[in-house]
Parts: structure tokens; C-alpha cells; sequence
């Protein structure tokens, strides 16, 4: 942290700043030039910022410069992190894509939609079993009954499956029957929730919040692996801002950016992303170009009949084509698929 003294300090007041400084174990480098004195502070982050520098005689501000988060910097660990589910890994030369139904409705409609992943090429499925949903009187899932036949499917198909968990209350039930926890975008800053899927064995999904920085999803992330799960994966799933042609603004650049603050591997979701599924297929090509380590997309075998998110759901021979088209463009970019 830098705090930059006024224009007239007193050497005094500089004074006090550097023994507040030491007085917590800290250093302090002092910059004294004609128009600013600056000093830099170095130690334990955690006791710098507890002081209101700000509020002290002769202090202009402060600058923060260390990252808040640690566990899940890039300077804490150089490589990145591969989270292996199943047969997949996520993280590293392949490009993940997973694939489902936004709500597990039916036995029929996620069993479809399952074997038609599997045989494009996806790796895991989705499915929401505990849906959080703006509207009270919209359809919140099947509950545990989701779950059972999110195994049957895995059982089926052999593919790891994801699925949201809402609520602190149900982590060990969603736990007991996931592959990997989601944590959806409404609840990204639920610290108790975090910490708790942070305490279980199995990989979190960890989706950006509606509102969210990037440094507030990483805070986020550094939550979960604080509790001891360091098996985390972040999607970008869109933000809101002024535009309205899409549900939300899918930000492809906060990919190579969290590439360069974190170890932890990144996919994209433009299904939540853009709410239109005639531009999924492009904006999977720009989440393969900007560096993701892959997708995660809506199907559905009948997306007119979807209790949930019809609109953005690929039809699955649509899903197909899609995969043909990405095995295609993925090897010119360097990665497998
Ligand atoms: C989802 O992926 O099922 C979902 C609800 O997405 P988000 O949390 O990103 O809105
Ligand atoms: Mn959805």
C-alpha cells in the first residue's frame, strides 16, 4: 500500500505515519520529492488496511498495490490449476464443454439431452435441480428428485454431472449426489456458502456475479479454497449493464485477464450470457479464441416445452453442429476438444 502525504505536510506528521507503521511490524519506505512525499508500506496486508490512514493528520489517501486475494494468485501459484472431474480435466490444453438442460424437468428430457452431449463430444452435463429463480411462481426445480435422476443420467452416459446448490442447508444433500458444486451467480458473495462447499471434497463451479468485479469473484474464489478446496472453477456468465439486446454482457475479457491474476482455470457460459441462442455458437468460438477453458451450454431436446431458459437452449442436433464446428477451429488455436 502506498499513502501519499499532503502537498505542505509536516516532517512530523510523516513521523507518526512511520511509527504507526512499525508499530503493527511493518515497513515504510519513504519517497520524499519537491511536490509529494509517498510512503510505501510493506507487511502483513491484513493489519495495514485495519488502520484509516486516510483519517491521519497530513495523509492525502492511499493507493491499495497488493492484490487482496492469495491463495488463488498466479504469484502464489505460478502454474495453473487443472480440476480433474471423471474423465475430464478442466484447465490446460483442453477445452471442456458442458452441456445439459437449464432445469432437470423429466426422466425423458434429461436423458436426451444427456446422451446427446455425450455423443457431440461434451465432457460433463448440467442441470439445475434447485433452481433459483427471480420469480417465486416460476418452476424451482425437481429438489432431491433432480438429483436422482441427474445420477441416473451420469450412470447412463458415464458423464460427471454439475449441478447447482442454493442454499448452506443443502450442500451435504447436493454433495452426496454432484459431481461438481455450482455456485450460481446469485450467490457468489454468499461467504457461508462459500466457506461450506470450501470444507466438502468435491470441485466448486464458481459463476461471476451478476454485479461482480473480477477482483470480487477471485475475493470470492479465495474464500473456497481458504476453507481447504483449492478445486475451483470460475464462468464468466455475463454482467449486467446498460445494454438490453442481450440478458446480460458477456465480458470475453475478463478471461485472459483472470488468466494473468489467477492459477485458476476459467470457462464461459454465453447461454446465461446473452439469453439468445442464435449467438451461442459464435461467442463459443471467441470464448476458445480469448483462452477459456470452456463452455458450459443450455440444451434442451424441445426448448419451446423448457420450464426454464427456453430461449437460449440449443436444439440438441443444433448442439451437434456446433460441437463439429469447434473440434474444427480448436486445433488452429492450439487447444483439443
Ligand atoms: C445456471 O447456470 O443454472 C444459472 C442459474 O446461471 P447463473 O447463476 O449464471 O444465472
Ligand atoms: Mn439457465
Amino acid at each position: 500500500m502506498m499513502i501519499i502525504m499532503k502537498g505542505g505536510c509536516s516532517d512530523a506528521e510523516v513521523e507518526a505515519v512511520i511509527d504507526k507503521l512499525h508499530g503493527i511490524g511493518a515497513e515504510a519506505h519513504l519517497s520524499r520529492g519537491e511536490f509529494k512525499t509517498i510512503i510505501g508500506a510493506i507487511g502483513d496486508r491484513e493489519l495495514i488496511v485495519q488502520i484509516p490512514w486516510a483519517a491521519l493528520p497530513g495523509v492525502e489517501g492511499v493507493i491499495p498495490v497488493m492484490k487482496p486475494y492469495k491463495l488463488v494468485s498466479r504469484e502464489f501459484h505460478p502454474e495453473g490449476t487443472v480440476v480433474e472431474v471423471g474423465d475430464a480435466r478442466i484447465g490446460g490444453e483442453a477445452f471442456t464443454v458442458i452441456a445439459g438442460p437449464c432445469a432437470v424437468e423429466t426422466e425423458q428430457q434429461l436423458l436426451e439431452s444427456a446422451v446427446a452431449a455425450k455423443e457431440a463430444g461434451a465432457t460433463l452435463l448440467r442441470g439445475g435441480a434447485f433452481k433459483p429463480r427471480t420469480s417465486p411462481y416460476s418452476f424451482q426445480g425437481l429438489g432431491e428428485e433432480g438429483l436422482k435422476l441427474l445420477v441416473r443420467a451420469r450412470e447412463t452416459t458415464g458423464l460427471p454431472v454439475v449441478t447447482e446448490v442454493v442454499d448452506v442447508r443443502h450442500v451435504l444433500l447436493v454433495s452426496r449426489y454432484a459431481d461438481v458444486l455450482q455456485i450460481g451467480a446469485r450467490n457468489m458473495q454468499n461467504f457461508l456458502l462459500l466457506s461450506e462447499v470450501g470444507m466438502q471434497q468435491k470441485p466448486v463451479m464458481l459463476k461471476r456475479g451478476l454485479s461482480s468485479t473480477i477482483e470480487e469473484m477471485l475475493m470470492a474464489a479465495e474464500y473456497i479454497v481458504r476453507g481447504g478446496n483449492s478445486n475451483v472453477i470460475l464462468c464468466e456468465r455475463g454482467i449486467r449493464t446498460f445494454e438490453t439486446a442481450t440478458r446480460n454482457t458477456l465480458d470475453l475479457s475478463a478471461v485472459p485477464l483472470v488468466k494473468e491474476l489467477s492459477h485458476l482455470p476459467i470457462i464461459v457460459d454465453p447461454s446465461h450470457a446473452t439469453g439468445k441462442r442464435e449467438i451461442i455458437p459464435a461467442l463459443c468460438k471467441g470464448a476458445l479464441a480469448v483462452g477459456a477453458d470452456g463452455v458450459m451450454i443450455e440444451i434442451h431436446p424441445d426448448p419451446g416445452a423448457a420450464l426454464c431458459d427456453g430461449p437460449q437452449s440449443l436444439e440438441l442436433d443444433e448442439f451437434a453442429g456446433l460441437m463439429k464446428e469447434m473440434k474444427r477451429v480448436a486445433p488452429t488455436l492450439g487447444r483439443s476438444l
